[in-house]
């Protein structure tokens, strides 16, 4: 048997949905199918245990082998076929043939002044660039994870937005991010990170929509979770939409109960269509439905992210709005004021501001949190690294000319 690292033949209903979402007419559709074209070299990372399993017997080895590269894999780490130093060669030799074992290359890395925050611009192996980011808190460490390089989205507020789509990642590159955190975090002496010996929560908010890239999202996932792979809760992990209802409908019916927020920003159309493009096509009333399906479904809380733009989407009377469209609904509010995007006039919210919607919101018995974005000093909010990045290189290359003369 030839095993295929590939997420192959999606449930007919699964292959449609994805592809209505391909199809959408949002502001960077030139981009999709360039990225939908976008193949890069799969890795041993890609595969699950099953297909691992499969490939080992298909090279002529025992499956207890298997076992052997899965705990070097996820419980000790190892970044490079040479550390797994009780398998044979010639295993090793042809496997590293048929699926390397790379990790992924670290472009830019940035470290809060708190040293609580790290930042990491990785560069993949056909070049495309993600940003992954580990926050440190007293009683937890957490990953911003990215699912696809760049994003199709056009949110106006994100950064990650500008860049369009270049294409979806691989189950193996989403779990790479985390392996890297865990790599830094189980040998690092750095005194910001004593007490914290493992990642323990995850959260896909970092570049890209999740929910586009449903396949490997749960793949990756399912690794996650598996007791012989990371062992982390389903509850510790939360996936972060836009609000792509049909595939709303579908995390409903899975069997893990990973959390879900829905990025919301507005609670009426015509605001929330200027954030948010895709907002032409779900719209909130579509979007509120599909979520209290899920609640009744799940009987799990939704988390609503409600990102406050300086004079756009802060005022009390949106507030008000708010309360009456999530009102009984069984759900938390985030209200994070924006991270400036370069380029962007848009700004966040004062802390006054902030302090008047949530008391309008409060009003209306709304359990609600403010949530600052940690790390603002190193550019964490998603996709600014890469963008400042690419900034910085197209200065350069104007400078060029010049500087050569
Ligand atoms: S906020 Fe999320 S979905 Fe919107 S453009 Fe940014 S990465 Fe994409």
């Amino acid at each position: 048997m030839t095993v295929s690292l590939e997420v192959n033949n999606p449930p007919e209903g699964l292959a449609r949905d994805l592809a209505a979402i391909e199809a959408l007419n949002l502001p960077r559709k030139d981009a999709l199918p360039l990225a939908a074209s976008r193949k890069p070299r799969q890795t041993l990372l890609d595969y699950d245990f099953g297909e691992l399993t499969a490939v080992v017997k298909e090279l002529g080895f025992p499956a207890f082998r298997a076992k052997q590269i899965w705990g070097w894999l996820y419980q000790k780490f190892a970044a490079d076929y040479g550390e797994m130093s009780n398998l044979p060669r010639p295993l090793l030799e042809k496997l590293a043939a048929k699926a390397p074992l790379a990790p992924l290359e670290v472009v830019v890395e940035k470290v809060a002044g708190d040293g609580q925050t790290r930042k990491v611009l990785f560069r993949l192996a056909d070049g495309a660039e993600i940003e992954s980011v580990l926050m440190l808190y007293p009683d937890r460490a957490t990953v911003c994870v990215s699912t696809q390089a760049g994003c199709a989205m056009g949110c106006t507020f994100c950064a990650t937005g500008q860049l369009g789509l270049f294409r979806n990642l691989q189950a193996g590159e989403i779990v790479q991010q985390v392996l890297h955190f865990e790599r830094y975090l189980s040998t690092t002496e750095d005194e910001a990170a004593m007490g914290h010996k493992r990642v323990s929560n995850l959260v896909f908010m970092g570049m890209g929509e999740p929910l586009a890239n449903y396949l490997n999202l749960w793949k990756a996932i399912r690794r996650f979770h598996d007791p012989d792979g990371l062992n982390m809760g389903a509850r510790k992990m939360t996936v972060s939409t836009v609000g792509l209802v049909p595939m709303i409908r579908r995390f409903a019916e899975e069997d893990l109960p990973v959390n879900l927020a829905i990025s919301l920003h507005a609670a009426n159309d015509t605001l929330r269509g200027s954030m948010l493009p895709i907002n032409h096509r779900f719209p909130i009333a579509e979007l509120m439905q599909a979520c209290r399906d899920y609640i009744e479904k799940s009987n799990r809380r939704v988390s609503f992210e409600y990102t406050l733009v300086d004079g756009q989407n802060d005022s009390p009377a949106a507030a008000r709005e708010l309360g009456r469209l999530l009102q009984g609904m069984l759900c938390h509010v985030n209200l994070i004021p924006m991270n400036p995007v370069p380029g962007s006039s848009q700004r966040g919210s004062t802390g006054e501001r902030v302090k008047a919607f949530q008391a309008e919101l409060t009003r209306f018995g709304i359990p609600n949190s403010v949530r600052f974005e940690k790390g603002r000093d190193i550019q964490a909010a998603c996709g600014q690294l890469k963008v400042e990045k690419d900034a910085a290189e197209l200065k350069r290359a104007a400078k060029q000319p010049q500087e050569t003369l």
